[in-house]
């Protein structure tokens, strides 16, 4: 029988600095994808919640205090949401591992998604420390003070995937550049956004900076059509982004859509194979191939084909699946029996289209409960197939050969995506080059490399606009210029 703690029932929702009931009835209930137990039940939002937010939102920039803070003042409120956050690591980490199956001991899990929100946090402080949101310019037609301010009231809306390290990477920044904001975490994954909201009222967020609506698509919709929301910052599929993108761009709302992919590692001839291996299993099956940038089409020269195929088989029959907790998984479950079954679905379409399946493709046997896909390698994919065209959000990774450097980066490029990708070579000079040619946001030299103070985000249909950075900070404002005269 299922039992749930009281820490796992929760009743109201945090709205303006308020504990709350909900407009709505609706209950959400999350499952444990490991082992398809309740996990915890939770109430949601309603569309009237929205409105309450944004008129909290809306009042505490106009009237303060928050609207009235200096940039040291909000600050020194992210540096106590840091401290809080620090206190509870171990209490979050488990959860979120218990929320999405993300193993703990990869980076997803306990220690990467929550020790990274608090580095994160002091990273942000210190670039808003330096960031222009004042300047001055002068020239032959005069001078003129430049700011940045607050673009006013931002909506957040999230993913399962990484679901607290993800509202954190949005709420701050908004909230450093002045911004009140409203968050909706996806309900699959809302047991971790209760505690995002106590953290940031403990920390002492003035009322009506921020509000935590977790809730489904009607909450995510009220969001982007109110016309008090000056802006969208969102995270999720590029059918959703689309629809946003279409009933914001009717108003003329700012947005930033960080969307799918399906990003490719290129391995050019002299790629070092002892270290390309683990590498291409980090940033493919990564959170359980769950990850927006995974790289899962591996493009390699036809000549060394088997033998990369051959290593990654290998190590790829070695991984361990099972429980998050183990310290030695590294496959966990998908995050619900859906997405299991779009999995499979993806995997019969790989046989049908003719590739070879060298590993996994199925459920692993010695597990009876949980939604798990073995970890599988296709190899001779024809780039135009659907399992290398279409985002499959699991443990599933194409070999694609190509002839020469030029094919390499037509295949790479022949994608409806654009977010991430790597090139893998011992001559970094060379690797730059490709690198260049790629039409992704971020490409990395052997391997996926991430920098906070580097903007991230895609191109083409993965997205419009750049998170992390200054370009981030910069999205939350709006430019406004005071002409001084001569
Ligand atoms: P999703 O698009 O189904 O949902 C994302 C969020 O949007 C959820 O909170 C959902 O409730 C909400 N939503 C759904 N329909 C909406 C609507 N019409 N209006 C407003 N909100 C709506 O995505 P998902 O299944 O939760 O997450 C997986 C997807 O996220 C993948 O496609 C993945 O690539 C993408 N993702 C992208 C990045 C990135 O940085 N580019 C990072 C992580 C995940």
């Amino acid at each position: 029988m299922t039992t749930i703690t009281r820490a796992e029932v929760h009743n109201e929702i945090y709205v303006g600095g308020q504990w709350r009931t909900p407009s709505s009835t609706d209950i959400l209930a999350t499952i444990d994808p490991a082992t398809e137990e309740v996990l915890g039940r939770t109430v949601a939002a309603g569309p009237a919640d929205v409105e309450a937010a944004v008129d909290f939102a809306r009042a505490a920039l106009d009237d303060g205090p928050w609207g009235q803070l200096k940039l040291d003042e909000r600050i020194d409120i992210l540096g106590r949401v840091a401290a809080e956050i620090e206190q509870r690591q171990s209490e979050l980490g488990r959860l979120i591992v218990q929320e999405t199956g993300a193993p703990a001991a990869t980076v997803t899990g306990q220690a990467g998604q929550v020790f990274g929100t608090i580095m994160f946090i002091r990273v942000f402080s210190d670039l808003a420390r330096g960031f222009a949101f004042r300047e001055e310019r002068s020239g032959m037609f005069g001078r003129s003070i430049v700011r940045r301010d607050p673009v006013g009231v931002v909506g957040a809306i999230v993913p399962w995937n990484v679901p607290f390290a993800m509202s954190v990477l949005k709420v701050v920044p908004a909230l450093l550049a002045g911004c009140a904001v409203i968050l909706k975490p996806s309900p699959e994954t809302p047991l971790d956004s209760f505690i995002f909201a106590d953290i940031f009222n403990r920390a002492g967020l003035p009322h009506g900076a921020l509000s935590v609506l977790p809730g489904g698509i009607e909450v995510g919709r009220a969001l982007v059509a109110h016309p008090g929301v000056q802006k969208i910052t969102f995270t999720g599929s590029t059918a959703v982004g689309r629809s946003i993108g279409t009933v914001g761009g009717g108003q003329l709302k700012r947005m930033s859509l960080e969307l799918g992919g399906k990003s490719a590692a290129v391995v050019l001839e002299d790629a070092n194979i002892d270290t390309l291996i683990p590498s291409l299993i980090e940033s493919g099956l990564g959170d359980n191939g769950q990850q927006c940038f995974a790289l899962t089409r591996i493009l390699v020269p036809r000549s060394r084909q088997n033998k990369i195929v051959d290593a990654l088989a290998t190590h790829m029959r070695k991984m361990k699946i099972g429980d998050p907790f183990d310290e030695a998984t590294t496959i966990g479950p998908l995050i619900s029996a859906r997405q299991r079954e779009r999995v499979e679905g993806y995997i019969r379409l790989g046989l049908e289209s003719g590739a070879t399946l060298a590993v996994g493709g199925g459920r692993p046997a010695e597990l009876s409960r949980g939604w798990y896909v073995e970890p599988t390698l296709f190899t001779n994919v024809d780039n135009a197939s659907r399992i290398a065209q279409d985002e499959i959000f699991g443990p599933v990774l194409s070999v694609i050969p190509y002839r020469d450097l030029d094919d390499a980066v037509r295949l790479a490029n022949d994608s409806e995506y654009g977010l991430a990708g790597a090139v893998y070579t011992s001559d970094v000079e060379l690797g730059q080059q490709v690198a260049a040619r790629i039409q992704t946001g971020t490409v990395g030299i052997n391997g996926l490399q991430f920098n906070l103070l580097a903007p991230f985000g895609g191109v083409k249909s993965s997205g419009i606009g750049r998170e992390w950075g200054p370009e981030q900070l910069a999205s939350f404002t709006e430019l406004k210029v005071i002409g001084l005269g001569r």
